[in-house]
């Protein structure tokens, strides 16, 4: 996968992208990054990235000419025959696990940090495919939620996680949260972990996750479990939870 980042402020990567997985990533050739300070493209005198608005109101706006000179010159480059090119912005589409498994399937993101008030609409309207919201808050700057979705995305690549760091049990990738985790000691200060992990029956241990997930999401995400197909078995565990929470 190669991904470009669009900003203002290149720094700002370059510890998220230097460190962990996504460095370990980096050096496996999963994937390549590129972090350009978009205004490199202005074609104006003074380098100049936005401007005020049309008819008036506070705050500035980054103009169109370099962010599409920008995105057009990396398509280029890449020469791939599905960019995928993303806004960060808090009126776009809610992040979610979906998302990043959908763009984990993409070999090349172009990812677009705003900053001050915003971006001429004209960006948005014909050179972005996905706009994505990290939540429903304002930031100052795209920068965050790029690194938030890039992480995200960059987890999922194939070869990236080990086993040991697998994620197809973790939190959502399963429609569920996860179940509870412990480590030693088995008695922590009289804080003890529950039986059924230390017994070596490895069905039983199966079957306390499964139900220690459905307990979790029931408790904490019940929206999640109106989303999801669950199995007869998960049903069945499903009940038994409720009938014990009551
Ligand atoms: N005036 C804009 C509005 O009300 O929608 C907010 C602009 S915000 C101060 C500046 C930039 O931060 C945005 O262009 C976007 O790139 C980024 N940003 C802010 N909140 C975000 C969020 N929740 N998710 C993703 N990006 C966000």
């Amino acid at each position: 996968m190669k991904i470009d980042i669009l900003t203002l402020f290149p720094e700002m990567f370059t510890g998220v992208l230097g460190q962990s997985i996504l460095h370990k990533a980096a050096e496996k050739s999963a994937v390549k990054y590129n972090v350009v300070n978009f205004r490199e493209y202005a074609d104006n005198k003074h380098n100049t990235v936005d401007d005020y608005p049309y008819g008036g109101g506070a705050g500035m706006v980054l103009k169109p000419q370099p962010i599409f000179d920008a995105v057009a010159d990396l398509k280029e480059k890449a020469a791939s025959p599905n960019t995928r090119v993303i806004l960060l912005c808090p009126q776009g589409s809610r992040y979610d696990q979906r998302k990043a498994e959908e763009l984990a399937r993409e070999d090349h993101l172009i990812f677009i940090c705003g900053h001050y008030e915003g971006y001429d609409e004209r960006i948005r309207e014909n050179i972005v495919t996905d706009e994505i919201s990290i939540g429903d808050y304002v930031l100052t700057g795209g920068e965050l939620g790029a690194m938030v979705v890039i992480d995200s995305v960059v987890r999922l690549l194939p070869e990236v996680l080990g086993n040991e760091e697998s994620h197809m049990k973790d939190s959502f990738s399963t429609g569920l949260l996860e179940h509870p985790h412990y480590t030693r000691p088995a008695d922590f200060r009289g804080l003890k972990v529950p039986e059924v992990l230390l017994s070596g029956n490895h069905k039983l241990i199966e079957e306390w996750r499964n139900k220690e997930a459905l307990r979790r999401t029931l408790l904490r995400r019940p929206d999640l479990l109106e989303k999801i197909d669950l199995t007869d078995e998960q049903e069945k565990w499903l009940q038994e939870v409720k009938k014990e929470s009551k």
